[in-house]
């Protein structure tokens, strides 16, 4: 088996992010615990520097760079968290930063990306493709393109957040993870297989979005067109070439969850955990809390992946009974 990363990336990039990104905490709930009938352990990347989980996995990217490629800087695209999270790397080691970003993106983001320093060029995202714009600008100036999800150095940096929620509470039966691209779950399935092969490692996906949930049932890549969902770090048409191998070989199942569960569960955790979960990030939670997926008896897991959201928007999406 020929993956794009194992675990030792995994525990090299910890390393690299010790000191600079965020020890976040693991929160747990009785109301939780009650209404799963489980054990539920929430590592909270919502509290990670630039409000998600994208720091762990651009700053390991960034700070492999050559000083060459530290010079010319880096550009990429993104709907969002991964260009802060780039764009913070790249101001705390001093490099130049261009983001693409689909003008359609939350303002908040846009502003708080061009607030770290970073260039920001908009796209229309029904009509033009991203990854061109993005690998044209790094032709044109000798930029290093660092994609959002599909890189080796992207995927082991996101697994150190299963890294540490598994040092921090110890066995999982399941690990429930967020899938936009699969970044995220791929990394947290190396770490989590590593440490645990019993654990069960399940994405969740929105119901809009499953292009890995079909792509993982069919055993091939499945292209979807950009999908309608709140959910917008999850707003991807296809997993990646690296991305894809490490869920088929390491994941366990893919679910779906529709976005009035994202709803009630970033009511949840406004109101019982006094937490600030952006949609994409309460996939996984939702998942356990909405019932679609049994976990009576379990120790699970659960990777909040941001908090990022404009503040109107979330009045508005928690206004909605
Ligand atoms: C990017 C992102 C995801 C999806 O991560 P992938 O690595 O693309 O699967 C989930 N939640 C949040 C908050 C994100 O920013």
């Amino acid at each position: 088996m020929n993956l794009a990363i194992k675990h030792d990336d995994i525990s090299a990039a910890a390393a690299r992010l010790h000191g600079v990104a965020h020890r976040t905490p693991v929160a747990t709930s009785h109301t939780a615990n009650e209404r799963t009938g489980a054990e539920l352990f929430f590592k909270c990347e919502n509290l990670q520097r630039m409000g998600a989980f994208k720091f762990r996995g651009a700053y390991n990217s960034l700070s492999q760079f050559t000083p060459e490629q530290r010079r010319a800087g880096v550009v990429t695209f993104s709907s969002g968290n991964h260009a802060q999270a780039i764009a913070l790397s790249a101001r705390l080691l001093g490099m130049p930063a261009i983001i693409v970003m689909p003008s359609d993106a939350p303002q908040m983001k846009i502003e708080a990306t061009q607030g770290y320093g970073a260039e920001v060029q908009l796209f229309d995202r029904y009509t033009e493709d991203r990854e061109a714009i993005g690998r044209k600008l790094a032709g044109e100036r000798g930029m290093t393109l660092i994609p959002p999800f599909d890189h080796p150095h992207v995927m082991a940096g996101q697994g150190t957040a299963a890294l540490e929620l598994i040092e921090d509470v110890g066995a999982l039966d399941v690990l429930l993870v967020c899938v936009g691209g699969g970044g995220l779950i791929s990394g947290c399935a190396v770490a989590a297989k590593h440490a645990l092969p019993r654990c069960r490692v399940i994405g969740v996906e929105p119901e809009a979005g499953n292009d890995v949930q079909q792509s993982f049932r069919r055993g091939e890549i499945v292209h979807i067109n950009v999908p309608k969902t709140i959910a917008d770090g999850a707003q991807t048409q296809a997993p990646g070439r690296f991305t894809f191998p490490v869920i088929q070989a390491l994941v366990d199942d893919v679910l779906t969850v529709s976005d009035a569960q994202l709803v009630s569960t970033m009511r949840f955790f406004a109101e019982r955990m006094k937490m600030v979960v952006e949609p994409t990030g309460c996939l996984a939670a939702a998942a356990a809390l909405e019932g679609g997926l049994d976990v009576r008896g379990k120790r699970v897991g659960v990777i909040l992946s941001g908090g990022n959201i404009d503040v109107a928007r979330y009045a508005a999406l928690l206004g909605h009974r």
